[in-house]
Order: structure tokens, then sequence, then C-alpha cells
């Protein structure tokens, strides 16, 4: 196999296109916009950072956040400084970088939308701008709401999250998540170099979109934040069920998907970025291996069991009780309240723990996490409550 056609330049297809250029084979990347402001929170994790340090070092702009602050329900807030920073781009800026590489590694780089792909017969065919192209195999990396599905199912409605949000030209250092009542999703702000990712994401069907709307005008006016030149967006994103992960069939004989387009994305955060490039990755080394169908256990021995495990516990995250009230804003309450908790969250969110680690470390901490907080309510300004930096909860 030395033709690759690589159907979407997204970070997915960049990167996968990067790798196997630099190693000798002839590869083109379709993609119907190139380098564009794909709606997106632009943030990359520590464990992107570690595997691509090219991310962090590169000339282009981007915004380095070390702290960030998260909103209960009921409007309660915790703040923190991440283990590590999140890097956060304009996705604009990221494309560009990455398909940069791309083609200075040796890929051909061409701006069409590819509306069939037909793997049945050898070599694969594509109609590319309405051309027809051929290639030994083909990479689909066409994003969420990728339609060349060859031998494989759409993702389904219980697979995706809606997002609704604004581009809004102002400045902001740290980072906000909120969390609602009852609801399977958030509200973030994400500050890039020059404007704000501010947005909504839930699960699709299970709320109306205008009162997703509702939500984020309250987000925006609770925030304080100016909305002068801000611009609307809305797109899909993968929030896959544990069975979608362990049984969606991803490869074929001459095609394989990556990214979105494969719903490698946490369930729980939505971050796509790092799996994205990861599973482009090691897809590109399963092709120069000549063992793309070892491809899917690639996947899982990185990160595919982790997500697999995220899956089976996002609905009580999000729902879930402890302590007679909701898991989230426990969470908040804690984080101001228990240093070992903080130190679990300081290290979930800037992505140096993994949700299979997490069992065991909360197995080990949650007594003394638990005791910590009761004696910090029981004794709100004794040494347990030092950590407080914000407005207390009201005392369940
Ligand atoms: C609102 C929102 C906020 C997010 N925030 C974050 C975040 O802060 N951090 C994080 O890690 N992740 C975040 N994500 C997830 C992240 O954006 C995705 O996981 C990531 O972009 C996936 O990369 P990809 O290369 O698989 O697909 P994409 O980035 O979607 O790229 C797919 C590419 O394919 C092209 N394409 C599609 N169809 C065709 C076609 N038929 N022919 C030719 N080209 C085609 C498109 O133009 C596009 O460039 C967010 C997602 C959303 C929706």
């Amino acid at each position: 196999m030395k033709d690759i056609a690589i159907v979407g330049g997204g970070p997915a297809g960049a990167l996968c296109g990067e790798r196997l250029a630099s190693r000798g084979f002839n590869v083109t990347i379709f993609d119907e916009r190139l380098a564009w402001e794909k709606p997106c929170g632009g943030g990359l994790t520590h464990k992107a950072i570690e595997a691509y340090p090219f991310l962090l070092d590169a000339a282009q702009p981007k915004k380095i956040v070390r702290v960030a602050e998260l909103i209960s329900a009921g409007g309660h807030r915790a703040r923190f400084e991440m283990s590590h920073p999140i890097v956060i781009y304009a996705r604009k800026v990221l494309n560009g970088l990455l398909l940069d590489r791309a083609a200075a590694a040796g890929c051909r780089i061409q701006r069409s939308r590819v509306t069939n792909v037909d793997t049945a017969g050898d070599p694969v065919r594509l109609t590319a701008g309405g051309e027809q192209q051929r290639s030994d195999f083909v990479v689909l990396a066409a994003g969420a709401r990728n339609q060349l599905l060859p031998e494989t199912t759409a993702l389904g409605a219980m697979d995706l999250e809606v997002t609704l949000g604004y581009f809004v030209p102002t400045q902001e250092d740290i980072i906000k998540v909120k969390f609602l009542k009852e609801f399977e999703g958030y509200l973030w702000s994400f500050p890039r170099a020059d404007h704000l990712s501010v947005g909504i994401c839930a699960k699709l069907g299970q709320n109306p979109t205008q009162q997703l709307r509702t939500h984020l005008d309250e987000f925006v006016r609770e925030e304080g934040i100016r909305m002068d030149g801000a611009h609307f967006f809305s797109h899909v994103l993968p929030s896959p069920e544990a069975a979608t992960i362990r049984s969606r069939r991803i490869v074929g004989k001459n095609w394989a998907m990556a990214g979105d387009a494969a719903a490698c994305v946490d369930p729980v955060t939505g971050e796509g970025l790092y799996y994205a490039l990861r599973s482009g990755d090691l897809l590109a080394q399963a092709l120069i291996d000549a063992q793309p169908q070892t491809y899917p256990e690639r996947l899982r021995s990185a990160f595919s069991a982790d997500l697999e495990f995220a899956a089976n516990i996002a609905r009580r995250i999000f729902r879930g009780n402890f302590l007679g009230g909701a898991i989230t804003t426990r969470m908040v309450q804690l984080l101001n309240h228990s240093p070992a908790f903080r130190e679990l969250i300081r290290d979930i969110f800037s992505g140096s723990q993994n949700y299979r680690g997490l069992k065991g470390r909360l197995w080990d901490q949650v007594g003394v996490t638990v005791l910590e907080f009761t004696r910090s309510l029981l004794y709100p300004r004794g040494i347990f409550g030092t950590g407080s930096q914000a407005r207390r909860e009201p005392q369940p």
C-alpha cells in the first residue's frame, strides 16, 4: 500500500498524513475547507503536549492557561491552578499548523469535497470535487458529521452531543466550566489568544435547542461577557456510548477511520483533539507496519479502554448524587474544602489523570477526602478550610 488518500485535514487526518508521508508513502489529503475556524474550545491538555511537544514550541499564537474555575448549578465557585497548563489554539491556527507540517513532510493537499468512497474494488475509488481518484487505502478523518461509511454504521443520537456557542472578541485568562441541574453536559468559557470560545454541550435530543440557548445566554450574562462582535456557532461532537467504543467497526481491508469519525472523544469532557491526533498517529503506525488490522488493538491499549470506562460513568457524574447532593455540586464543595480532592481535580483538568487510574486513586483517597470535607464543614475556619478561594456552599 503506497498511495493513501485521506479525507479530512483536521488534526486526525493531518497528523496521519504527516507521519505517512515522512515514511515515504504517497499521501493526498482532501479537505473541503482546509484550515478553518471549526467550532471548538481549542484546548490541548498535558497529554497532548507531552506526546506532541511542537504544539507548545510552535511560534503560532496560542493562549497558555493555568487557572480554571468550576461553577456548581447553584452558582458556587471553586478556582484552582491546574497541575499543568492547558494550551488553547484558535482552530484555524491549529489546523493550519498541522496542515503545513503535513505539506512539509510531502503530502499533497487538495481543497475539495469528497462525495463518494467505494472500497469494494481494488484500488479504492473516491470522488473528490467531482473527479475520480484512486488509492490503495483510504483514511476517513472527516469529523463527527462524516457520511462516508464503508462497511460500518453511522454514530447514533446516543453517541453524539450538540454544542452551541459564541466566539467573542474579548480577553480572559481563566477557563470556566459550569454545571447545570440534572443535565448531561456543561457550559464553558475558554480564552484564546485574541478571543473567547463560550459554549454549551449536551447529549443530542435530551434538551430543546431553545433551552440550551437560554442556558448559554444566562451564563454569558452571569459571567459579564461583553458580546460586541460575537459570532454564533453550532456543531455536533461525538460522545460515544461504551458499546460503540467497544464494538463499532473502524477498519476494513482498505479503509480505516480516525478522530471524531471513529468516535475518539472523551465522553465526559468532550476532549477530542488529543484523541484525534493520537488515533491518526496510531493508524499511520499500523500502516507503516503493514498491519492496518491491528489499529483497533493499538487504540484500545493507548486510550479506548479508558474512554469506555469513562462512558460507563459519564451519566452518573452529571446526574448522580453523593451525600445527598448532585455529584457536580459536591465536586465544587470538595474542591474548596479538601486538599486531596483539589490535587485530584488539578490533575484531571490538566489531562494527567486517566479514568482507570482514577478508580484506584479515589479508592485510596476517598476516605481521607470525605473526612476532610466533613471536618471542614463542622469547623469551617479550621485547618481544613484554608483552600477555599471562593464563596462557600450552604451546608448540606
Ligand atoms: C464546540 C466544540 C468544542 C470542543 N472543544 C474541544 C476542546 O476544547 N478540546 C478538545 O480536545 N476537543 C474539543 N472538541 C472536540 C474537537 O473539536 C474534535 O474532537 C476534533 O476536531 C476532531 O478532529 P478530527 O480531525 O477528527 O475532525 P475535524 O477537526 O472535524 O476535521 C475534519 C475535517 O474534515 C473535513 N471534511 C469533512 N467532510 C469532508 C468531505 N466530505 N470531504 C472533504 N473534507 C471533509 C472538514 O472540513 C474538516 O476540516 C470540541 C468540539 C466541539 C464541537
